[in-house]
């Protein structure tokens, strides 16, 4: 077992870091609007780009650097730090997910006309799968349909929580296709230019008092009779489940290491806090063992939280995603809770500026409730690691 950080990519992680904390925290507007920050994000992707760190997590033919999974988590705690590092290295959710399977399923003529310019930063991306009247936990039980025409598909359905749809140039759509196959095959993917008639963007749901905007966002979307061509199709049509859960393997990796950088902020706050608080004349807030508890459980939480991603990654690097399917549940439920739980200690040592938008706490915690119900909520992947271990046992439920 080493431990140690990978010789080559200490230079790059502390050259990132730098970058982090000079250029990218002081363009944090907590409570602000994404749309607000756009053109001086842009200006921060184009130094990203110089230093040769954009899109870190693609392969060095499609621009990126080539790193592994293992070394994309490491990059991922970092950028993590702050809501917008992901996003000015061009690594951020939905966009990675959809660049990692244009790039595994897609045609050459689907990678030139959306993988190359995604990889670029030139445009934006969505994965438009959930729908309101069905259980996102089952995505065998979708209700939209894509029909064949001729040489077109016509998409009709209902779909909400298709994040960063607004302003996105295409979504990657699952709808089915074939409704008598077996559950597990009755869906595909397909491409949808967002400015196809029958693409109808309803509205940005409003998330925790705010609508978002941008790639900050999360669209309640239409198809009516949206007609696209066959070629659009990703894959093999009825595989859209399967793709499905080979992009949300690494995804899983690359959300976990961000929390654990939002982890590592919020503890050097609370710590920061503790330390220069006065809660009676020369009396430090933390001199009281129930704050030195809150960070002694915290910094035991998040080392066992990053040794854990660490280890699910290393597991997909070596032997694959197959085999490290019980490693990537297992994190996806715990360091969304170590998360959960290291945010509200630091909003607590904060008292009511915890709550305000005075620090990046409430944004965090505000924003990140969700990340124990979406890519699956945390009771999906108690049950896969639980059934499991009960199979050796002889339970099979
Ligand atoms: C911020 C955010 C961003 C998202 N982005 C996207 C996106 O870009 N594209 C997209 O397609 N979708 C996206 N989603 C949707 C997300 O994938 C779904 O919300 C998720 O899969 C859960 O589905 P649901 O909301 O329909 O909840 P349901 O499936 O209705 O489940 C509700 C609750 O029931 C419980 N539950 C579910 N199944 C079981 C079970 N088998 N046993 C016990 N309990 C269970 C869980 O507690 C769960 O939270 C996003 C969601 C959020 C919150």
């Amino acid at each position: 077992m080493d431990f140690a950080i990978p010789a080559r990519m200490q230079p790059i992680l502390d050259g990132m870091k730098r970058f982090m904390e000079t250029e990218v925290y002081p363009l944090e507007r907590h409570g602000g609007r994404f749309v607000d920050l756009v053109p001086a994000l842009k200006q921060q992707r184009e130094r990203v780009k110089e230093q040769g760190w954009f899109a870190p997590q693609l392969p060095k033919e499609h621009g990126g650097m080539g790193l592994s999974l293992q070394e994309h988590a490491l990059v991922s705690e970092i950028l993590g730090r702050s809501f917008l590092g992901h996003y000015v290295f061009n690594c951020q959710a939905p966009d990675a997910g959809n660049m990692e399977i244009l790039i595994r399923y897609g045609t050459d003529a689907q990678k030139a006309t959306w993988l190359a310019p995604l990889a670029r930063g030139d445009i934006r991306s969505c994965f438009s799968m959930t729908e309101p009247e069905r259980p996102g936990s089952n995505p065998t039980w979708l209700e939209t349909t894509a029909v064949k025409d001729g040489n077109d598909y016509v998409i009709n359905g209902h779909k909400w929580f298709t994040s960063s749809a607004q302003g996105a140039r295409f979504a990657i759509v699952m709808a089915v296709t074939n409704p008598d196959a077996d559950p597990h095959a009755r869906a595909s993917q397909i491409i949808v230019p967002t400015d196809t008639k029958g693409f109808e963007f309803v509205r940005n749901i409003s998330v925790m008092g705010h609508e978002g905007s941008d790639h900050d966002s999360h669209a309640e979307i239409r198809y009516v009779n949206c007609r696209v061509p066959r070629a659009n199709l990703l894959g093999a049509e009825g595989a859209g489940f399967l793709i499905a859960q080979e992009r949300l393997g690494p995804g899983r990796i690359h959300h976990c290491m961000r929390w654990i950088g939002i982890c590592e902020r919020a503890f050097d706050l609370m710590c920061a806090r503790a330390a220069e608080r006065e809660i009676a004349p020369g009396k430090k807030l933390g001199e009281k063992q129930i704050v030195q508890e809150w960070i002694a459980d915290s910094r035991a939480e998040i080392n066992a939280a990053r040794l854990s991603v660490l280890h699910a990654a290393w597991k997909i690097d070596t032997l694959g995603l197959h085999e490290a399917r019980e490693e990537i549940s297992c994190i996806k439920f715990y360091v969304a809770g170590v998360m959960q739980r290291v945010l509200d200690r630091a909003v607590q040592a904060h008292g009511a500026l915890g709550i305000t938008d005075d620090t990046v706490l409430a944004a965090f915690y505000r924003g990140e409730r969700a990340s124990r119900i979406y890519d699956g909520p945390d009771e999906v992947h108690k049950i896969v690691v639980a059934k499991r271990a009960l199979k050796k046992h002889g339970v099979t439920a």
